[in-house]
């Protein structure tokens, strides 16, 4: 009997620690299943962001994959308010979400709801206001002047550069270096005042109708096809209640390993559900001078086998820029 009783204070014990344990975990939404065709490969990023968020330890991640183009969205119905924060890997046009849907997302950020949006996901939805609000600016999808200026870091403050023309520009994926514009923001604090990243697609002339805080900046080199403008890369802006943290790096797997997209993305989706980070920067953070990934996740690439990811290669000058149109 006293074994017995023993036992069951055992499993009661370990009930109140699971239960607590679960209790302390933020739910993560991760919405896939688009991306401008097969440019962005989300089948393969996507575990990787699964992955990357799980290994922070207090994130329960689930994954739904939205329908392809052409198929039926009504079964379609995220249970948005289950979740602490939505990481969208997703790119579609305005015409994809029906009004209704899209109204329930707004809904749901306005409440306090949290949002990351990861690299081509601020491609999507060129003509949602709301949307556009929330990730403040965005590039592609036929976005010009009328979606709003061209924001960039000038003197310390962020400028609208309001020059007609088209939104969304990126040089070959070389490795650049990332500049803090805000420390004080959770998700900046502690990490070095400058640090390189590994090669991706430095994103440049988004536009938008601003309102968000810049958190990081890069240089967009116009030896590189670049604007020549310290452009936005990490930003946080308010929905509502709602708070919304936007990476524009990471474009495959590769990109998606640099220790510094792991790390923001851990604490970007922390502040985005709490309002906090409580995470440690880990000691592989890249510097000012080195870059660093993580070759467990750079392993989930899926020419991985065939050896790394290259880069792209450098161009001559005086050839022309192939890859500047992409996404
Ligand atoms: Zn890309």
């Amino acid at each position: 009997m006293k074994r017995c009783t023993l036992a069951i204070a055992t499993l009661a014990l370990c009930l109140q620690a699971t239960t607590s344990w679960a209790a302390a975990h933020i739910r993560v939404l991760i919405v896939d299943g688009e991306s401008a065709a097969a440019y962005h490969n989300w089948k393969a990023t996507t575990p990787v962001l699964k992955k990357e968020l799980e290994d922070a330890g207090i994130f329960d991640v689930d994954v739904m994959t939205a329908p392809p183009a052409g198929d039926d969205f009504s079964a379609f119905h995220p249970e948005w308010k289950k979740y602490g924060v939505i990481v969208m890997n997703y790119d579609a046009p305005d015409e994809r979400w029906s009004a209704a849907l899209k109204q329930s997302f707004e809904e749901y950020m306005k409440g306090g709801g949290g949002l990351v949006t990861v690299h081509a996901a601020d491609n999507a939805f060129p003509h949602w206001k709301a949307w556009n609000e929330m990730i403040g600016v965005g590039g592609w999808r036929g976005r010009d002047e009328n979606a709003g200026p061209h924001w960039i870091w000038k003197d310390g403050h962020l400028v609208a550069d309001k020059a007609p023309g088209k939104a969304g520009v990126h040089g070959m994926r070389i490795p650049y270096a990332v500049t803090v514009r805000d420390a004080n923001n959770p998700i900046m604090k502690g990490l070095p005042k400058v640090w390189m990243h590994q090669g991706d697609e430095l994103y440049a002339n988004l536009r938008g109708p601003g309102g968000m805080t810049v958190l990081a900046t890069a240089y967009s080199d116009p030896a590189n096809h670049g604007t020549g403008y310290d452009e936005p890369q990490l930003m946080v802006s308010r929905f509502g209640k709602g708070r919304v943290f936007h990476m524009t790096m990471g474009h495959d797997v590769y990109a998606l390993s640099s220790v510094d997209i792991v790390v923001t993305l851990q604490r970007g989706a922390e502040w985005a559900a709490t309002g906090k980070v409580t995470q440690r920067v880990p000691a592989t953070f890249p510097t000012a001078n080195t870059v660093s990934y993580r070759t467990d996740f750079s392993a989930m690439d899926p020419n991985a086998p065939k050896g790394l990811n290259p880069l792209d290669q450098a161009l001559p000058a005086r050839l022309p820029r192939p890859a500047a149109q992409h996404q």
